[in-house]
């Protein structure tokens, strides 16, 4: 059910800033920036051989990615698997056992579909599930 590690999660204040460290030091090309209105996230890519780095930056202060930051700092938020079909994938998780915070999916960066497992069922990591584009 689950393809690969579509991408892991930095949560930054600034991705531009973050990403400097990645270009500077790693040599690794910050890959564009996206908005994403339903999430209240700005969120930079940085694509290495198959899966990501994502920078994401809480464009509400009262968002819990801003609350995350303010209380832990900048660091790893969250991990990423890309799954084929995100509906079975939420449904199969919960009747296991898994505690989801998207009981259906919502949209994420770039038309993507996307739901979040809470940390609580998952062994303190942050968990999304991501479907590239509906089908
Ligand atoms: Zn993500």
């Amino acid at each position: 059910m689950i393809n690969k590690i579509d991408h892991i999660a930095i949560a930054v204040r600034d991705v531009e800033k973050a990403a400097e460290f990645y270009e500077r030091i790693l040599g690794l090309k910050l890959g564009g920036t996206e908005v994403v209105e339903g999430m209240e996230v700005k969120v930079g890519f940085i694509p290495i051989g198959e899966t990501r780095i994502e920078l994401v930056q809480p464009l509400n202060p009262e968002s819990g990615l801003a609350k995350f930051i303010e209380k832990k700092g900048e660091g790893i938020h969250h991990i990423c698997y890309e799954v084929d079909n995100i509906h079975k994938a939420l449904e199969t998780y919960k009747a296991r056992g898994a505690k989801l915070i998207d009981e259906t999916p919502r949209k994420g960066a770039h038309e993507s579909l996307v739901g979040f497992i809470h940390p609580k069922s998952s062994g303190g990591v942050l968990m999304e599930l991501t479907q590239p584009t509906e089908s």
